[in-house]
């Protein structure tokens, strides 16, 4: 007998490079901790990818049946141009050079990620909290540093001492990389000379009288280092030690190494037992950067165009070609693999609605193994997540259903049954997809609908209401949906 509670699931974990089998800590409930974004920039679509990866997994994860706690930070603070404790503060910069209230940045371009992911149709997270919104905890967490000693004071500011940590625990436990080969910025650069080792990272940095965010703390007028707001709020939500810990593959180092050396000085734990990270996005084979210009904002793809591409494509077929690799894989977008995704989505499409307007079940037997293929899609997402597989099953089953259509393969209702149900909560429920952009004549519910439109429109004309006739006719235009008018009645077409 099928259940979902006993499919068994196995995690690549970056800390020990191999798929491990999955156990939670506590039975049917996961604690799951996401690197939320910066919110100094428009959202890119780097980021997003990496959001939509671990979307797929916290929804199939909840469709197993566990209970899923999903934590995923907005950095407002602390996160400084260059990842070595180097530079501006990211928020501080841009509010400097717009002329603004740092937590205005924060709040245009918070509400401008909300707005992408909901557009992409990713679940928010259980938690979403912020770095200025847990200092307390931040600065509790450098006491504590300091007092076991890890962590020491130079003029304001706290450092935390990788050497010293090093002796007693592995630092590059995840990046593999070793402490002797980390000391490769020798100039002296500004924060850097009050260091007593260059691999050491800040926990709090002393403000320059120029900085805008900054708090009273027990070493300075300051702010905190931007690794320590997660060991922080993984910490207060989740616990010293939880499930899953995710990211984007480039915050592997130094953030994420960083966030390990904390928890394992404050609390004895790596805080996670499965630290997964999510590959890079390019652009017609590099790397996305704005300032050469290979790179394409989110908008661009669905709604305003970009010089890249022929066309705009809907959210669906984005998020369909990005689940189309797998997440660990380096995945390269360009508008020729756009255009075959978005055919291979409505393809999909296009099967389920044949699936549900189906409804001869005259036969006791189909031509479809449906357990193995049920089977087959549980193992390619119990196999880390496999989204490229599961798709390459969903389009097994569209070459069925169309078989069925041509009348050319049977179908048994049992059979009927179990496929609908699969293929709509893998296509909807586990990716997330959504079927809203395709206007498609023989859509049911709406031609039902603009058949209604069409009634009011038609009493209205009867009236000699002209005016509304035609206005109805002129928005409906907008939407893409021509009426055509006869003596008699009228019909539509959808451009
Ligand atoms: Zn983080």
């Amino acid at each position: 007998m099928f259940s979902k509670k006993s499919q068994k699931l196995s995690i690549y974990n970056s800390l020990s490079g191999k798929k491990e089998p999955f156990t939670p800590i506590l039975k049917d409930h996961v604690g799951m901790y996401v690197c939320g974004p910066t919110v100094y920039s428009n959202v890119h679509l780097g980021n997003i990818r990496t959001f939509t990866s671990f979307d797929v997994i916290y929804r199939y994860l909840t469709h197993l049946g566990h209970k899923v706690r999903y934590v995923r930070n907005i950095t407002d603070v602390g996160h400084l141009e260059n990842d070595e404790d180097q530079g501006e503060d990211r928020i501080s910069k841009k509010a400097r050079l717009e002329n603004l209230e740092p937590m205005e940045v924060v709040q245009k371009y918070t509400t401008d990620f909300h707005e992408t992911v909901r557009k992409f149709n990713l679940l928010p997270p259980s938690i979403e909290p912020t770095a200025t919104g847990h200092l307390i905890e931040q600065i509790e967490l450098i006491k504590s540093l300091i007092k076991i000693g890890f962590a020491y004071e130079v003029n304001g500011s706290v450092y935390f001492d990788v050497v010293k940590y090093n002796i007693t625990n592995n630092y590059g436990i995840l990046s593999k990389r070793k402490i002797e080969d980390l000391i490769h910025n020798t100039r002296s650069l500004d924060g850097q000379s009050d260091k007593k080792n260059p691999q050491d990272f800040a926990l709090w940095k002393k403000a320059e009288p120029k900085h805008i965010m900054k708090w009273e703390s027990p070493w300075s007028k300051g702010f905190p280092g931007w690794h320590l707001e997660c060991t922080a709020m993984s910490k207060k939500y989740l616990g010293e030690n939880f499930d899953i810990h995710g990211g984007g593959i480039d915050l592997k180092f130094p953030h994420h190494e960083c966030e390990i050396a904390q928890s394992n000085a404050c609390f004895g734990t790596n805080a996670a037992n499965y630290w997964m990270h999510a590959n890079m996005l390019t652009l017609n084979g590099q790397k996305m950067s704005k300032s050469t210009g290979n790179n394409i904002l989110p908008d661009e793809i669905f709604s305003s165009g970009s010089p890249l591409l022929s066309k705009t494509f809907s959210e669906s077929s984005v998020k369909f070609f990005m689940l189309q690799a797998h997440y660990r894989s380096v995945l390269d977008l360009s508008n020729d693999a756009l255009l075959a995704s978005e055919k291979g989505f409505n393809k999909i499409i296009d099967a389920i609605s044949i699936l549900e307007n189906f409804k001869d079940f005259s036969d006791n037997t189909s031509d479809f193994d449906i357990t193995k293929w049920v089977k087959e899609c549980y193992d390619a997402m119990n196999d880390d997540f496999n989204t490229p597989i599961l798709i390459a099953n969903i389009f097994e089953a569209v070459k069925f259903i169309n078989k069925i259509k041509s009348g050319i393969a049977k179908i048994s209702e049992k059979d009927y049954n179990i496929l609908s149900e699969t293929i709509s909560s893998f296509v909807f429920d586990v990716m997330g997809l959504k079927k809203t952009n395709i206007l498609q004549k023989g859509d049911d519910k709406l031609d039902e609908v603009i058949d209604i439109i069409l009634e009011l429109r038609n009493d209205a004309r009867k009236n000699k209401n002209f005016e509304l006739g035609d206005k109805i006719r002129d928005m409906l235009k907008d939407k893409g949906i021509s009426i055509n008018d006869s003596d008699k009645n009228s019909s539509f077409t959808i451009d």
